[in-house]
């Protein structure tokens, strides 16, 4: 395997990246100046060095170790309301809109309908603590959940919910679903201000 295969064999491994655009983008880099190739590997390289993941909601954003992120470290966040997405895009989608004042919390992925192991990428676990910790130290009421409204955003909404009333039988937290706001199909990640608005506010 020469050297063009084993940089596209890495760009296959993006997400929503197939060969054939992993080999595009392989060919692009090679009729690319030097200037830009060694300041994108450059990048890459220190991607880490920078970015931390928040603590509380597991953003990764720009900031210090340990640190939490702006929205979390917010002395007047609403700590009542918690709303759980499934991943970066989407907090930066929700926090554009300026219309929702709690916490997020990033579960990290959706759960497959077919697979059995569905613990792998998701942090339900973490999500259960976090509730459990909050409704008895901060006064957490309200937990939404953000998922997309396509079959698996759906699923995820029920997994966690059946997940919840396992852990936590007589819970005193309200689940409501962000997802019957919105139009079928819809990603969180593309929704508009109007939408997430509309989704926000009539969450059930
Ligand atoms: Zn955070």
């Amino acid at each position: 395997m020469d050297s063009l295969d084993n940089l596209a064999k890495l760009f296959a491994r993006f997400p929503g990246i197939g060969e054939r655009q992993s080999r595009r983008f392989v060919y692009f880099l090679l009729a690319a100046d030097e200037q830009y190739r060694s300041s994108l590997a450059k990048q890459i390289t220190s991607l880490r060095a920078h970015i931390v993941q928040c603590p509380s909601c597991y953003v990764y954003f720009e900031g210090a170790p340990k640190s939490m992120c702006s929205v979390c470290a917010n002395p007047k966040v609403n700590l009542k309301s918690l709303l759980v997405i499934e991943k970066d895009a989407d907090y930066l989608s929700v926090k554009k809109t300026k219309l929702f004042d709690g916490r997020m919390f990033l579960f990290g992925g959706l759960v497959p309908i077919v697979e059995k192991d569905t613990r792998n990428n998701i942090r339900i676990d973490e999500l259960i603590s976090i509730i459990k910790n909050r409704a008895t130290s901060e006064g957490l009421e309200e937990v939404v959940l953000g998922f997309s409204l396509t079959p698996q955003g759906a699923h995820t909404d029920q997994y966690v919910r059946e997940q919840l009333a396992k852990a936590w039988a007589d819970s005193p937290v309200r689940i409501s679903s962000l997802g019957r706001g919105l139009s079928t199909g819809t990603e969180i990640e593309y929704s508009d201000s109007e939408t997430l608005k509309s989704a926000l506010q009539n969450r059930k």
